[in-house]
């Protein structure tokens, strides 16, 4: 990834070297006469923040070669109530694949500088305005240029959606996470730990990335109003918690972070400016996943951003189409998921108890097993209820 000089007038600008900047750059770069992917970090894919939990269904879905990319495969979850009672799902079929991120975010990006995109790496982008049909975009370096379409993929602080104006996401995550190795895990199952006092808001994690089961990438997220850091649960997680049977050998070789935005937007289009992945809160609400639906999103804006170069109009008009297709596309999904997350996150530890025994009967077991779906939670509502109309007694009100 060699930087060139900027060229003045680029037809398309690209906020951001993530997975979503990275795969717009490859879809678009041979259709276009210009495209310039800008990013802050000297490396594409670091630092990594990120779980890199995936399901097939990104590779399949999205043509991606899985060879030096996949880790792990998972068949299956340990579900644990803060007592440490445990729900077990699963089956011999690869559910989600463990990734190495960097390679993931690379891939993107080499396939991109393929078909003639400009990289510019270690440069930052501080300001950009609109004059005319024309977005301005100065960065770091005494860089800058102008282009006819300037797309933010710059992540949850998104700098582009912040200065047009574009609304907020519902609400932030906070997440602290670590690599680490000497443990003796089965290697096809991820670990969850529900509890307020574990991850209150949401989850802890443990995801076993190599085929010993010596490896995981370990962590939490909490809500964004919780008054203790991250860092307080992350300590406890590993000394005082359900988890640290699993981590008690555990040696942090690598820490990560980051924050998880959630609520997508409900406008992400305006004239020559769209949002998409994080910055757009495309996100997952029930796992925090932005991989899947990023790229549905992003896969959605290619079509939307050719009809507009060819017809030489980056108009509001043209570009949200883009906003209508990922919406009609997953924005159900995503919508759904924010209603979970609403009642998820005034559980409480009793109530986990009481789900994760409720649930852990072989027929409940079998149906989550069945139709449980990483990326469409939703799926799992129908078949529960149909099968076993007896969780309805314990589910919250609003579910019913
Ligand atoms: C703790 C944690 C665990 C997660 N686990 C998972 C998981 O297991 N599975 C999953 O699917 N998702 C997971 N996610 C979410 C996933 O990481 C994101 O959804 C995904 O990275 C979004 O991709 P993106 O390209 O939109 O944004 P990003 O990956 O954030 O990329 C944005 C890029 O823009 C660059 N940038 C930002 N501002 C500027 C600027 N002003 N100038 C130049 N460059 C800039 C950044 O450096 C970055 O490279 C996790 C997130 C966190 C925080």
């Amino acid at each position: 990834m060699v930087n060139r000089h900027m060229k003045s007038m680029y037809d398309i600008g690209i906020v951001g070297a993530g997975p979503i900047g990275g795969f717009i750059a490859s879809q678009l770069a041979e259709y276009v006469d210009s495209i310039a992917v800008i990013e802050q970090h000297k490396t594409v894919g670091k630092p990594v923040n990120c779980a890199g939990l995936i399901t097939p269904r990104v590779f399949d879905t999205f043509s991606i070669p899985k060879k030096n990319i996949v880790q792990n495969e998972i068949k299956g979850a340990h579900i644990y109530a803060p007592s440490g009672k445990k729900l077990s799902i699963g089956n011999e079929n690869v559910q989600a694949l463990s990734i190495d991120r960097t390679a993931f975010d690379q891939y993107f990006i080499t396939q991109a500088e393929k078909e003639k995109a400009s990289v510019f790496l270690k440069t930052k982008v501080l300001s950009v305005q609109r004059e005319d049909h024309i977005v301005e975009v100065i960065c770091s370096n005494n860089q800058q240029f102008s282009c006819s379409c300037l797309i933010g993929a710059d992540g949850p602080f998104s700098k582009v959606r912040d200065i047009f104006g574009f609304p907020q996401p519902s609400e932030f995550l906070r997440g602290i996470g670590a690599v680490v190795k000497d443990i003796s895990i089965d290697p096809a199952y991820v670990h969850i730990f529900l509890g307020c006092d574990i991850a209150p808001g949401f989850f802890a994690w443990v995801i076993p990335i190599d085929k010993k089961g010596t490896m995981a990438r370990i962590g939490l997220c909490t809500h964004q109003h919780e008054p203790r850091p991250p860092k307080y649960y992350f300590e406890k997680l590993l000394n005082k918690s359900p988890a640290s049977d699993i981590l008690k050998s555990a040696k942090i070789i690598e820490k990560t972070g980051g924050v998880i935005p959630l609520g997508a937007l409900k406008t992400t289009a305006m004239d020559n400016v769209i949002l998409v992945g994080d910055a757009a809160a495309q996100v997952k609400p029930t796992s925090g996943g932005g991989i899947y639906p990023g790229l549905v999103c992003a896969n959605q804006c290619i079509p939307t951003i050719k009809k507009a170069f060819e017809s030489k109009n980056y108009s509001s008009e043209i570009l949200n189409t883009y906003h209508e297709a990922w919406r009609s596309d997953i924005g159900r999904e995503l919508s759904l998921g924010m209603q979970f997350r609403k009642i998820f996150k005034n559980l409480n530890d009793k109530h986990f108890e009481k789900y994760i025994e409720k649930f852990n009967s072989p027929a409940i077991r079998n149906i989550i097993t069945e139709y449980g779906d990483i990326d469409y939670p939703s799926k799992l509502v129908k078949p529960l209820i149909r099968k076993a109309p007896s969780i309805l007694r314990v589910v919250p009100k609003i579910l019913k």
